[in-house]
């Protein structure tokens, strides 16, 4: 089946799970384990800025996730009407002030020239960066905008091996990469490509899955970021406390989380494989 796509993620599941275990059995948090440079990374909230919402509705969502202690505010842009997208960016940076962290997310809506013409001008709007705003394996046209715009571009997000980001690194496709564990084959894999492009002189920023990711962007050289997410909290008994822009690496052993009576009550105990006669 190759070196990606579900091959890969299911192996990542059980990857993930040993890493676990095997900083529970060392007493120590997994960040601690990996050996982490940090207590607390920057964390951004992507989660109220999708296209759907109203603008006030996105002013709002930010509103209340700076109040709870997340830094950052990405909103989506990548809209059919690109005048649009500027102004729902102009919105939040003024309703958000200057100093507040902005990215935007394209999610590989646009094509060279629109990416282009857009990235120049976002420029004004002081962005920490655009993320993927070509198709994902445009490794070619993500280092283009790379070189010629100031604002720093970011993605990785799809890709799903560790091969495929060292495409990417090699491309010089991107200032910040986005690599997701569970889709790259779990920490292992992202261990490896996180030492790449620490090499490479890379930002880090994974995405989804903070409540691993966390312990991985602790343990990065680089001053990293993580995505705030809570669409995985029914699964787990335990939250990540924000503070001041920061999420808090948990100080419980491993991940930090234990399965939510609802996640269990999804699960089944045991599986059968094969029918027996
Ligand atoms: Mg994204």
């Amino acid at each position: 089946m190759g070196r990606s796509g579900v091959a890969t993620q299911a192996l990542a599941a059980v990857d993930i799970a040993l890493y676990d275990l095997k900083a529970k059995r060392a007493g120590l948090p997994l960040a601690k384990f990996l050996g982490s440079y940090r207590d607390s990374v920057k964390t951004y909230n992507t989660s109220g800025g999708f296209l759907n919402a109203t603008l006030e509705e996105v002013k709002n969502r930010a509103t209340r996730s700076i109040e709870e202690g997340i830094g950052g505010i990405k909103v989506k842009v990548g809209l059919p009407d690109s005048k649009e997208d500027l102004r729902r960016v102009a919105g939040i940076r003024e309703h958000i002030g200057g100093d507040v962290p902005l990215m935007v997310d394209a999610n590989q809506q646009w094509d060279r020239a629109t990416a282009l013409r857009m990235g120049r001008q976002l420029e004004e709007f002081n962005l920490v960066w655009i993320e993927e705003p070509l198709d994902a394996y445009d490794f070619e046209g993500h280092a283009h905008l790379a070189q010629v715009l100031d604002t720093p571009i970011a993605t990785g997000e799809m890709l799903a091996s560790v091969a495929e980001h060292k495409g990417l690194i090699a491309a010089n496709g991107c200032d910040i990469i986005q690599p997701d564990a569970p889709r790259v084959g779990g920490i292992t894999q992202f261990l490896r490509l996180a030492a790449l492009a620490d090499e490479r002189g890379l930002g880090l920023a994974p995405h989804f899955a903070m409540e691993i990711h966390l312990h991985l962007a602790a343990a990065y050289p680089r001053e990293p970021w993580v995505e705030h997410f809570d669409w995985l909290d029914p699964l787990f008994n335990e939250r990540l406390e924000t503070k001041d822009g920061r999420m808090i690496v948990p100080d419980r052993p491993g991940l930090g989380v234990t399965l939510s009576d609802q996640a269990r009550a999804w699960t089944t105990e045991s599986v059968e494989f094969g029918a027996q006669p």
